[in-house]
């Protein structure tokens, strides 16, 4: 006979776990259902998880007992061309202080850990099991399809938290296929690059658990949409890229290419000096945010997470795991409201979307929702890395010659890069989608 559950959530990522989580603890009866050997196993992402409040309501005090590199108490933010570099460099003693607004993890150490507290809740934990589709009964999701030898498994919801390609999405009529190549995409790498902890610290300079977010814009990517980024763990740095799938097609480079060549910058060379290659990995990564999302809720299904494109991507900040959290939690809340009245109806389960849109996963997706017209602007990754290291360069050579003043030098570094009206339209653009 086939097994009936209260809710099958699809996705052991921080969106799946938290909605079973909440679930389970609510008593329904929850199975999460993860195609890796275990949560994490398979997953990847740049490095550092931002604070969830969410989190921190559902396991207080958190960071005490997760598996957590390093808190991040340095933010720095670096435009460069291929010989030289300008940061902005920004630390706060606050930030390695708890609750902790970031750190560093490794997804193989936390999501396994997070999906155990979802089982000692009382989810059953169904792993190394890939989810084909769903299983309707007219409109209306009842279960899914898994590549399984006990057959399909029957809920009176499924929650879609099966990360930036969700299936389960499309094959409900949430979500179209081509909207995933309209919108951006990002193809990313990474690295996890093994260096002695003291190296770290010395490099970094940064004290014993405290870690540094370094992202790059500029020559990182030559000129293709992207960025890159160096994080620092305990005993390794995860080093990566994300870059627009279409841009790096045009420019027949491969992103492992890309890689390599930032590593050979003068400015990265020195910090990853010495450090041995431990894991590599590659992913996707919607860069749509808001303009990309799919319809949220349907009869008997919910959408969360990556697969619902809730990525907050503003060239600057780049947080998905604590919008992950957020969703997983709001969609295990909608189905506790539906299971109290029986009924899951898409009318029913909409309190999903209501709930978001009091939250701040669909404020701030919404307020910067003009970010990803932004950063396709290619002349953010090309001319003003340049003539922010030019404008530098013309400030600090000393050459013999006369100097000019700020306005003069402005003028200066701009000359043959980029004429006033550009500079205009690119202001108005970026005072859109960040002001
Ligand atoms: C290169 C890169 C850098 C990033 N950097 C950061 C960062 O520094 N900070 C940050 O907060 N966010 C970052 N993000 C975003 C972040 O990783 C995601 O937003 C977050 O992981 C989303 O969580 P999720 O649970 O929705 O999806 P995921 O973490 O993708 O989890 C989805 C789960 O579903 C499983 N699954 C998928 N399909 C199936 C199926 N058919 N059947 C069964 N199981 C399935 C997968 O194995 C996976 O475990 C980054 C992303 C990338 C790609």
């Amino acid at each position: 006979m086939t097994e009936k559950f209260d809710a099958i959530v699809v996705g052991a990522g921080p969106a799946g776990t938290t909605a079973a989580l909440v679930m389970a603890r609510a008593g329904m009866k929850v199975a999460l259902i993860e195609r890796g050997a275990y949560p994490g196993a398979k997953n990847m992402f740049g490095g550092v998880f931002y604070y969830s409040e969410v989190l921190n309501q559902l396991i207080p005090e958190f960071w005490k007992e997760a598996p957590i590199e390093r808190h991040i108490v340095r933010r720095v933010t670096t435009f460069m061309t291929p010989q030289a570099s300008v940061s902005m460099d920004y630390e706060n003693s606050n930030f390695g202080k708890p609750p902790y607004n970031g750190v560093t993890l490794l997804r193989s150490r936390f999501d396994r850990w997070y999906a155990q507290k979802a089982v000692d809740a009382g989810a059953l934990l169904v792993p190394e099991t890939v989810v084909d589709d769903v299983i309707r009964d007219g409109q209306r999701v009842i279960g899914i399809k898994a590549r399984r030898d006990q057959g399909d498994l029957l809920a009176d919801v499924v929650i879609a938290a099966d990360g930036v390609n969700s299936l389960l999405a499309e094959k409900a009529g949430l979500k179209k296929s081509k909207e995933l190549r309209r919108h951006s995409i990002s193809v990313t790498a990474k690295e996890i690059l093994s260096l002695p902890s003291e190296t770290i610290e010395e490099r970094f300079n940064c004290a014993a658990d405290e870690g540094v977010a370094i992202d790059f814009l500029g020559a990182c990517t030559q000129g293709i949409q992207g960025a890159a980024f160096i994080y620092t763990n305990k005993s390794s740095l995860s080093l990566g890229m994300a870059t627009d799938l279409n841009s790096l097609r045009e420019h027949h480079i491969s992103i492992a290419d890309l890689v390599e060549s930032f590593k050979e910058h003068p400015s990265v060379k020195r910090l990853v000096k010495g450090a041995t290659l431990k894991e590599y990995s590659g992913h996707l990564m919607p860069e749509g945010g808001y303009k990309m999302m799919p319809k949220l809720y349907g009869d008997g299904i919910l959408v969360a997470g990556d697969a619902a494109a809730m990525v907050f991507y503003t060239g600057l900040s780049l947080e998905g795991v604590n919008f992950a959290i957020a969703s997983g939690f709001y969609a295990g809340e909608a189905v506790k409201a539906a299971k109290a009245k029986s009924d899951f109806s898409a009318a029913s389960l909409s309190h999903y979307q209501k709930l978001l849109e009091d939250s701040f996963v669909l404020k701030d997706l919404k307020s910067f929702r003009s970010a990803s017209s932004m950063l396709a602007n290619k002349r953010f990754y090309t001319v003003y890395p340049d003539f922010l290291c030019t404008m530098m360069e013309n400030m600090f050579k000393v050459d013999g010659k006369p100097r000019k003043r700020m306005w003069g030098l402005m003028r200066q570094s701009m000359k043959g890069k980029i004429s006033m009206m550009d500079l205009a339209k690119d202001g108005m653009q970026a005072r859109k989608a960040l002001l």
